[in-house]
């Protein structure tokens, strides 16, 4: 199953009724071919929407396509909106032409929820889903969270820019979530794969391989790769060897330049190392002309409307400067052109010049040498678009150096038949060998590639996150007891401390620089007969009651106006304490456990029992698979944290201690957030959810495994 934004055609509404036309661009001219040979479905937009009585005209028989309906207001936020105004230029490192915008971000999830419930409904259960492109970055995260087992695999066309550059994305979690919901992200070269892995260790906390390009996500693990995108090499050597000559090609020698109308293309700066060479080259005044083809794209957004106008005023200046009574040196063409006519240009062209400032591959120089079956010309490549890592016998310019570029040119224009025969040769050879086909097998290859484990963490991983940090004398560490320091259980009293962790707690809080407290939801009496170690700081309650040594005794305040109202509060939950599930007071606060309860019998139950807690004047928190009343007060996890800092190391605590919390639910991230900056957290346990934590560690295991690096360190 293929989903992207477009199908491989767009449908138009003609005087002859709905027409079918040919999506430009890469993404479909690399996946069409794919679909066609091995069948499958695609779900996609067909760029309108259909009134009563109208259908798609029959076209492609050989897979089958889903449609997804979008309204106006849909394409103009999450399409021209998110998609082309905010994710387009920031992932081609141009932030300053990004806009931020909040409902358009929110058009752009609903849409991709939408697009994932599409590929749910037709999806059977060994289906392989391949996702493609940034129009689409949040769907497999609702495709994991709805079908849990489903075999998921991404490809971003386009490129993944630095970590500074991404971090100024208001949603940038969002998105490196939604990707790592996938089995295998991939990308076109080596240095997009590292970008997303430092985004996704600096910004999530998650550890990556990146000898093995393995990703650990929380209790899953993602595997990244680079797969650069070849294209139906024999297709167009084949049309070119068959496509009639051009009038355009033959009186003069053709630079060509092909590209949709986008201000990645470096179609301006283009034009400027045109202008260059014929100012410092007298000699190829009218013997050369620039051919620009330019395919009108996105053209109601404003930016390329603006890009159209400063183009067409400086194609007719360059022309106005150097034109004779015989000859203008720039011939452009706004408009797009049929694969026949396509191909004969890329054949007859004496140079290729493919300058986009930034580009995820650039299919057009490949597309260009395919064509390439008779006298050889020479590829002038952009350093900045992907294909100029592979492609390297190209003459590669900084498309920014107007000068260079024309230099570039110059040297194309009088290189000798030797010379351009090997270098043309070479990058034949390439893109016949990697073509469409070889990345789709590679790609599908790796996804279907079982998935290796991460070698367990180390005291090198460990090094690496806290060497920075631990630079005060005193170490305090809080960790939350339930699934963090103890597996999940069916009832809280079978939760037992295993001896492992008990010796790694019991070595930690020895040493004379190291105080450990234990942070939880349970009634303090209960965790500290769980623990019965007295040396360590007790905070039952969610911290709403604290114990340590030295004294440390903390009750909050405003309980005593509790004490007897939770009493009342459980009798009265006695109503919904069936079919499973029960009610644990705890003193000042109560937890109502559902996890006994059939699933399809618990949503009235939970419904009845957050009725009666806030009746009662309590807070109804969500917990693992239970429901906890708490008093109203101002005060959680990382407010009692703070209150043993101060009680224990003074108000200037932070210049003697450093700090570590380790939790791994709701509650947790209370302390998360309040502590961000103050101490660095951990979040355990599964990742598909947002954290305030620093860091994440995958479970129980890897819990263990700090707090024994700690003891040792
Ligand atoms: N192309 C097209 N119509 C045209 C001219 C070109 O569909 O009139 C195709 C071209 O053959 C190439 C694609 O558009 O396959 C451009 O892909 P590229 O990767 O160069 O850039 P993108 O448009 O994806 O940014």
């Amino acid at each position: 199953m293929v989903a992207s934004n477009r199908l491989p055609f767009t449908l138009q509404r003609t005087a002859r009724g709905i027409e079918r036309r040919h999506s430009p661009g890469g993404l479909v001219s690399a996946l069409e071919p794919v679909l066609r040979a091995r069948g499958g479905t695609w779900v996609g937009w067909p760029g309108m929407e259909l009134r009563a009585g109208e259908s798609i005209p029959d076209g492609e028989t050989h897979y089958d396509v889903a449609t997804i309906s979008l309204s106006e207001s849909e394409v103009s936020r999450y399409y021209h909106g998110f998609c082309n105004r905010t994710l387009w230029p920031l992932l081609h490192s141009m932030p300053g032409l990004a806009r931020f915008e909040a409902r358009d971000f929110e058009t752009y999830a609903r849409v991709n929820d939408r697009f994932a419930d599409a590929v749910l409904e037709t999806a059977g259960p060994d289906d392989l889903v391949w996702v493609h492109d940034y129009q689409l970055a949040l769907s497999p995260a609702r495709i994991r969270q709805r079908a849990p087992d489903t075999r998921l695999a991404y490809f971003l066309h386009i490129p993944f820019p630095p970590y500074d550059i991404f971090r100024l994305l208001p949603w940038d979690r969002e998105l490196l979530l939604g990707l790592l919901a996938c089995d295998l992200v991939g990308f076109h070269v080596p240095g997009y794969v590292d970008n997303f892995l430092n985004c996704v260790e600096q910004r999530l906390g998650a550890r990556v391989d990146r000898q093995r390009q393995l990703i650990e996500h929380g209790d899953r693990m993602v595997r990244v790769g680079a797969f650069p995108i070849g294209i139906e090499y024999e297709h167009f050597e084949q049309r070119a060897r068959e496509a009639p000559a051009q009038p355009e090609t033959q009186r003069e020698r053709v630079v060509l330049g092909v590209d949709r109308l986008d201000y990645t293309k470096g179609i301006p700066e283009r034009i400027s190392a045109f202008a260059r060479l014929l100012e410092r080259y007298p000699e190829h005044r009218e013997r050369v002309v620039l051919l620009q083809v330019a395919v009108p794209s996105r053209s109601q957004v404003a930016e390329y409307k603006q890009l159209k106008r400063e183009i067409d005023e400086l194609v007719g200046r360059v022309n106005g400067r150097f034109a004779t009574a015989s000859w203008s040196p720039i011939r452009y063409l706004y408009r797009s052109i049929d694969p026949t006519r396509l191909a004969a240009l890329y054949r007859d062209a004496h140079v290729a010049l493919v300058s986009p400032l930034r580009d995820g591959m650039n299919l057009v120089a490949k597309e260009f040498v395919a064509c390439q079956t008779e006298s050889p010309g020479v590829l002038v490549l952009s350093r900045l678009a992907g294909a100029g890592e592979t492609m390297r016998e190209a003459l590669l310019v900084n498309p920014y150096n107007v000068d260079e570029t024309a230099e570039a040119l110059h040297r194309a224009l009088k290189m000798d038949e030797t010379e351009r025969r090997s270098r043309m040769e070479a990058l034949r050879a390439r893109e016949l060998r990697d073509n469409v086909q070889a990345w789709v097998g590679s790609f599908l290859e790796s996804a279907e590639a079982s998935m290796p484990v991460l070698a367990p963490l180390s005291d090198t991983d460990f090094h690496g996150w806290l060497d920075a940090y631990l630079t005060r004398p005193h170490l305090a560490l809080f960790l939350d007891y339930d699934g963090t320091l103890t597996e999940l259980v069916g009832h809280p009293s079978e939760a037992r401390l295993s001896p492992a962790a008990r010796q790694a707690v019991t070595t930690c809080s020895s040493r004379p620089d190291t105080d450990v407290a234990i942070v939880t939801g349970r009634a303090l009496a209960d965790i500290q007969t769980l623990l019965k170690a007295p040396e360590l700081t007790y905070a039952g309650n969610h911290g709403l009651e604290i114990q340590g040594p030295d004294g440390l005794d903390f009750r909050h305040d405003d309980l005593v106006h509790y004490a007897q109202r939770t009493d009342t509060l459980a009798r009265a939950l006695e109503e919904v304490a069936r079919d499973g599930a029960w009610v644990e007071p705890k003193g000042p606060t109560l937890t109502f456990h559902y996890r006994a309860v059939a699933a399809d019998a618990r949503e009235p139950l939970i419904e009845r029992a957050r009725e009666l807690i806030t009746g009662a004047g309590y807070q109804a928190r969500a917990a693992h698979e239970a429901l906890e009343a708490r008093p109203p007060i101002g005060w959680d996890k990382g407010r009692a944290v703070l209150h043993v800092l101060r009680s224990r190391y003074g108000p200037a605590w932070s210049e003697r201690v450093r700090v570590l919390y380790v939790g791994d639910d709701e509650t947790d991230e209370d302390a998360f957030r309040f502590l961000a900056g103050l101490a660095m957290t951990f979040r355990v346990g599964p990742a598909h959810t947002l954290t305030a934590a620093s860091h994440r560690l995958a479970g129980v295991g890897a819990v263990l495994s700090l707090v024994d690096f700690l003891a040792r360190r």
